[in-house]
């Protein structure tokens, strides 16, 4: 049987639409057993969505309340989406998902994932033009992930091909791009087994498909990583948004199972 769970969600305390009230109410609703908060963390290096250590602290604070509201309903677990470079202190979450939003550019913390034009300028500033140059450095910083946190998951891997569906970035069906890709997903193996089949970018409309793409997928699958099925919520009304996409891309890939958070671990669920 099936266990709905979603482990990616936002909420008001830093860039969602929905108090996460209200998204254990819809969770609850649509029948979920469990929810995982993920609030984007705090980063001293931007003011992304007016992100404080005090508007993390309350939102941690929001997220216990409701465990004690809810929990005899459903399981929630508290998380956080960590940007790679934040350096927080985190043992107080139930989980992880590490992310890159930023690129380390010398002394400079580098938002590369807004828009096409964004990307455009990231890659003619820092990259002479030169597209695949910017993926590769992507990837070798992703690699590094593992030494800047204990991390549960890794947040969308291939970040980095958000808005390559709208604009010509760099070749993203060339054989460096995946060799580049598979460089990274062993370096991480070993440290976060974890990747997650994210739908966030599809209920935005920056994509049609889910991350990761078919063929970075394939890869991950043959490498062994495990699969969890997230929705990247920003907005209630999309909680399970793109999840038959997200089941048909893993057994594409060759999948049988994906992975559920309880209170002992993950746990494989058949897919
Ligand atoms: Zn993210
Ligand atoms: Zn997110």
């Amino acid at each position: 049987m099936d266990i709905k769970q979603n482990l990616h969600t936002h909420s008001i305390y830093c860039d969602g639409k929905d108090t996460p009230e209200e998204m254990v109410q819809t969770a609850l609703a649509k029948g979920y057993e469990s929810i995982g908060f993920s609030g984007h963390s705090y980063v001293f290096y931007s003011d992304y969505a007016g992100i404080t250590m005090e508007r993390q602290n309350a939102y941690v604070e929001e997220i216990h309340r409701l465990k004690q509201a809810y929990g005899h309903r459903i399981r929630i677990y508290l998380g956080l989406e960590v940007d790679i470079y934040a350096q927080l202190d985190l043992g107080i979450f139930d989980y992880l998902i590490g992310s890159m939003h930023y690129m380390k550019l010398g002394e400079e913390y580098v938002s590369f994932d807004d828009g096409p034009q964004e990307v455009r300028t990231v890659i003619d500033r820092y990259f002479g033009g030169d597209g695949n140059a910017y993926v590769k450095e992507y990837f070798r910083q992703l690699a590094e992930l593992p030494k800047h946190g204990k991390f549960d998951i890794i947040g969308h891997f291939d970040l980095i091909s958000k808005h390559v569906e709208r604009s010509e970035l760099f070749d993203y069906d060339s054989d460096d791009y995946l060799d580049w890709a598979t460089q990274t997903a062993e370096a991480l193996l070993p440290h976060i087994p974890y990747f997650e089949v994210n739908t966030g970018a599809m209920a935005r409309g920056y994509r049609t498909t889910p991350y990761p793409s078919p063929r970075i997928t394939r890869m991950l699958k043959e490498l062994g990583f495990r699969a969890v099925i997230t929705t990247d919520c920003h907005d209630a009304t999309k909680l399970d948004w793109g999840l038959a996409e997200a089941k048909a891309l893993l057994e594409s890939a060759g999948f049988r199972e994906h992975y559920v958070l309880t209170d002992d671990g993950f746990r494989g669920v058949k897919l």
